[in-house]
């Protein structure tokens, strides 16, 4: 994706209405800053942020927490959300390797949407459904794994259903062709995703869950 560079965006993001400027200070107290107990959804590599944003509008009982690496993309998630008067969205700067600063034992869905494929072998560990990365959001899961993710990229999308069968979850719900599934009604679109059906590219889309926690509390 192109980006127009924007100017001053360090202290845009800081000013933002929703940002998080240090975000580790909330880990196993997301809860406080929301100011209840809903549950947490977030959201790894939101991008500009169009996602989180439509869901934070749609579901005002669940709290949702969009995270993004790169001042770049995450400038436009904070001027979006400013315009907007909402009590259920956060906004963090932060790379996902190191997730488990920010939680613990909270969040009850990753979405991860159109994630950065890496599609070189020797790169395999960076992709955010590798077995390193479900290692660490075991820590962050509060009852049940439970992941959802979309992707054009079949050959991420193929490696990321073997991942997580390997790493003991259930795949519920998964199509190769998203528009032409049922899964479409409720459907909140990412900014990736708004182009390639713009150009007829397939969606895919799975849900996974692993109830690894329940069982060990029986
Ligand atoms: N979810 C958006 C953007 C997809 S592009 C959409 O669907 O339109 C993937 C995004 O993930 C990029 O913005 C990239 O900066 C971010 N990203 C990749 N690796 C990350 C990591 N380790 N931690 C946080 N964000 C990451």
């Amino acid at each position: 994706m192109r980006l127009k560079h924007v100017k001053n965006a360090d202290k845009i993001i800081e000013e933002g209405l929703y940002y998080i400027k240090k975000p580790k200070e909330y880990k196993g107290k997301w809860n406080t800053i929301f100011k209840n107990n809903n549950p947490i959804y977030i959201e790894i590599g939101m991008g500009k942020g169009d996602f989180i944003i439509e869901n934070a509008l749609t579901y005002p009982n669940i709290n949702f927490i969009g995270i993004e690496k790169y001042d770049s993309v995450l400038v436009r998630a904070v001027q979006k959300s400013n315009a907007l008067e909402l009590s259920n969205l956060k906004l963090v700067r932060y790379n996902a390797e190191n997730i488990e600063d920010l939680f613990d034992k909270e969040v009850e869905v990753i979405y991860l949407n159109f994630s950065d494929p890496w599609p070189k072998d020797r790169h395999a560990k960076r992709r955010l459904t590798s077995p390193n990365f479900l290692k660490k959001y075991t820590n962050i899961f509060k009852n049940d794994n439970h992941i959802i993710m979309k992707t054009d990229n079949t050959s991420l999308f193929d490696y990321s259903k073997d991942s997580l069968q390997e790493a003991g979850y259930t795949i519920n719900k998964i199509t190769n062709d998203l528009y032409h599934s049922t899964y479409i009604d409720n459907n909140i679109q990412t900014e990736y995703e708004k182009k390639f059906i713009a150009r007829n590219v397939k969606i895919n889309y799975l849900d996974a869950i692993k109830g690894e926690k329940h069982d060990r509390r029986r």
